[in-house]
């Protein structure tokens, strides 16, 4: 008999036990339903046969510091498989947020994004990352017996790149009538040094996150992954994706990366592929900043359009790469910082890919914080390191009213605190949004495969969901899934961790 054999017969034996069991319970009016016992039983049995599935030996998993660490070996099937089962609570979890909030938006149905998923997305997917995806599926359903299947979890991959970049394109090409109002979103505060900027010459690179509370509070996943092919990977992510997706990652061959997405991009290609895969191929296969940009640029789909800023830690050089769809630019040096917030610079890039970005609104949030940035990096030459980065996340000075005032305008976003709301990404006044999570690391961290991360605002802030619900009726929508988050410690992550450590 083989594993699987085996297996089924294990589960075969203990659902007809099931079965025994409902027929002796059957005549005593006093048990519980006997329908439950049985399910419960079949339920059971498909936990222990999976948890003794071979594919999981090399995966493990730990929390720390409101992080969940997930450790991922082999080739692509085994480790979408242990994606899949161990994080399976996570990603049930996080599916229902993160498709509530893209059919709220689009005011589309599900079946939308399946088929987008299935008929644009799947065919130009990489072999590899199909298998990884398909090997998701299946271990969440070894898990939970999940009823999602592999054009769910493609479309859910691709939250950030289908509702606003593919539907608002979709919307102009189609004329649709009262279209809502879509804008591509601008997430993140982030910033990469090097030379006579940082204490010790090596690079120092540091991103938080912004998105909604709701999907933010949701990306505390540190992936260590071992792919069979490509370099190893410590990045942060979101259950069930396979790219980091908000990008703070660095690979064994010295590559660092990070980005901070372009404000008011419009543009797709449906004919491109999928933005999710080239950044999570980019950050396996990529040794130099130009190997990045080249898998980065092959197939451009437009989606999640990002200023990317990138290190490489054997040459000490970091660069940003303004990825457009009709333009892009790439810029390198080293001594030097590049930092982002939600802005491009490039002249084509504004003109052609974000004809509605008004660089010169100092009011904007992109460009107080652009502001704040070279204001604080300036001050800062020569003193930047690790323990200063992670300061810098947290920063709430607002550059436009000129004060300290947590708001949508500072590095540590906090934009339910706005009456102004973020007008360019379409975040209404007190927007449930802003940093939820902050990532720093140096070259010197980089080489040994590790990284600092604070989950919730980097400032150590809590958002509470109840009092925020109660005071702003207008996101009650959001209350199946918005939940508090609370600020974890500065956390230190590697590669190879054991749960102790
Ligand atoms: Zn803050």
């Amino acid at each position: 008999m083989n594993d699987s054999m085996r297996r089924a017969a294990a589960i075969l034996l203990v659902i007809l036990g099931g079965v025994a069991l409902w027929w002796a319970g059957s005549g005593a009016p006093a048990s519980a339903s006997p329908n439950d016992a049985m399910v419960a039983t079949i339920e059971a049995a498909r936990e222990r046969a999976a948890a003794s599935d071979a594919r999981l030996k090399p995966a493990s998993r730990f929390e720390k510091g409101g992080w969940i660490y997930v450790h991922l070996e082999g080739d692509p099937g085994a480790m979408g498989y242990q994606h899949g089962y161990l994080l399976a609570p996570e990603i049930e979890d996080a599916f229902a947020a993160v498709s509530a909030g893209m059919m709220h938006s689009t005011e589309r149905d599900w079946a939308f994004f399946r088929k987008a998923a299935h008929e644009m997305l799947w065919p130009k997917i990489d072999a590899e990352y199909q298998q990884e995806l398909q090997g998701i599926v299946e271990g969440l359903r070894a898990r939970t017996g999940s009823k999602l299947d592999v054009d769910d979890i493609v479309a859910f991959n691709a939250f950030e790149e289908l509702p606003d970049y593919y539907v608002p394109w979709l919307n102009k090409q189609q004329k649709t009538a009262k279209a809502p109002n879509l804008k591509s979103p601008g997430n993140c505060s982030a910033f990469v040094a090097t030379g006579s900027w940082t204490k010790d010459g090596l690079i120092v690179m540091a991103h938080n996150n912004w998105t909604s509370y709701r999907n933010g509070e949701r990306w505390r996943i540190v992936f260590d992954i071992a792919p069979k092919n490509g370099y190893r990977i410590l990045m942060d992510g979101f259950p069930g994706v396979i790219a980091s997706d908000d990008d703070f990652g660095i690979n064994s061959d010295g590559l660092m990366v990070t980005e901070t997405t372009i404000t008011q991009f419009e543009g797709w290609d449906p004919n491109g592929k999928a933005e999710f895969v080239r950044a999570r191929k980019a950050l396996q296969y990529a040794g130099s900043i130009d190997e990045y940009t080249k898998i980065m640029v092959d197939g451009n789909n437009g989606g999640y359009a990002n200023d990317w800023l990138l290190g490489d830690r054997k040459t000490g050089e970091i660069a940003q790469l303004e990825l457009g769809l009709k333009a892009r630019k790439l810029w390198k040096t080293k001594d030097g910082v590049l930092s982002g917030s939600n802005w491009a610079r490039d002249p084509k890039v504004l003109k052609e890919d974000t004809p509605q970005f008004d660089p010169a609104n100092k009011k904007s949030s992109p460009n107080a914080r652009r502001a704040r940035w070279d204001e604080l990096l300036e001050e800062n030459k020569g003193k930047i390191d690790v323990a200063l980065a992670e300061k810098m996340l947290g920063d709430h000075a607002d550059t436009a009213q000129h004060k300290e005032e947590a708001n949508e305008r500072t590095l540590c976003g906090h934009v339910d605190a706005s009456p102004r709301g973020v007008k360019e990404w379409n975040w209404q006044p007190y927007y449930p949004g802003g940093a939820v999570q902050g990532k720093v690391t140096d070259a010197t961290l980089a080489k040994e495969m590790r990284m600092m991360a604070r989950m919730g605002h980097p400032c150590g802030g809590d958002f509470l969901a109840k009092p925020f619900l109660a005071a702003h009726p207008e996101y009650a929508w959001q209350e199946p899934y918005l939940r508090d988050m609370k600020a974890g410690p500065w956390t230190e992550f590697r590669s190879g961790q054991a749960p102790k450590e």
